[in-house]
Order: C-alpha cells, then structure tokens, then sequence
C-alpha cells in the first residue's frame, strides 16, 4: 500500500480508491481482462464505480506506464499490470489472452535494427491459436459431427 502510494505520488497521480481499485486488480490477476471484465469484477465491492470511471483509470494508469495497454485486433484492448514488455498468445476460440513466458524476446529488438533504420525502442509480440479449453471442444464438436452423419 504504502509503495503504491509512492508509486503515485512520483507519477503526480491522485490517488483516488477507483484507480487504486483499478490498479490493484490488475496485479492480482494474469488473465488480461478488458475494461468490461474489470468494471463487472469490481462492481460488488464498488458499485457506484461506473464503466466510464474504469475506462478513465485504465486509461490514466496506461499514460503513466503502470499499466499496460495490449490490442488484440479488432480494437479488442485488454489491460496487463504488468509492464515489462513479453509476447502475448491469444485464443481464437474464447478470446483469452496469456503470457508467453520462458521464451525471451528482448533480443528482437537488437535484431530488427539490422533490417532499419530505426532507433527499435520497443515490440510488442501477439501469437494467436486455440486455448487448450477450445481445442478440447472443437476436437469433441468435430466427433460429434461424425457421429451425426
Ligand atoms: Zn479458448
Ligand atoms: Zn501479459
């Protein structure tokens, strides 16, 4: 608490129970929620916080990079707490995002800037497949299938 209090007060950021709210739950969680999901988690505990206050948090977190902002297409954005950049794998089936991790990405970076002239400050890195959940339901959907014929 008392860090996260530090954290804003570096960044110049009120600290206000929405954006704490916000912010909090975010790093309880690996699941790359969207604003959608973080409104409908935190309405119990605070229900006069609107869907608009949840977008004004995230949005003023994002700005301040303690939070990360991730496009999966389709302006489909989902919100990580975790900053650092690392690849993302989402599924096509259920739109579940996960990390990739222990593979190492940073070394792309240095890479690409043999093929540009850019300054590579960044990358941010999307796969796309099917959730071990959705592969399971289309492997069971396609037996049925058969079975019907
Ligand atoms: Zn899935
Ligand atoms: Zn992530």
């Amino acid at each position: 608490m008392d860090t996260l209090s530090n954290i804003f007060r570096e960044k110049k950021l009120k600290l206000t129970p929405q954006r704490i709210a916000v912010y909090k739950y975010l790093q309880s969680t690996v699941e790359h929620p969207s604003a959608e999901t973080i409104y409908k988690a935190l309405h119990p505990q605070y229900p006069t916080m609107s869907l608009a206050t949840v977008y004004k948090a995230l949005k003023t977190l994002v700005e301040v990079n303690l939070v990360q902002e991730i496009n999966v297409g389709e302006g489909n954005f989902r919100y990580d707490g975790n900053v650092c950049p690392h690849p993302h794998i989402q599924c096509l089936g259920c739109g579940r995002v996960d990390d990739i991790e222990g593979v190492c990405f940073s070394g792309l970076n240095e890479k690409v800037k043999d093929y540009t002239n850019y300054e590579v400050l960044t990358n941010q890195v999307y796969f796309y497949g099917l959730c071990t959940c959705c592969k399971d339901n289309t492997n069971l959907s396609t037996e049925s299938s058969i079975e019907d014929k």
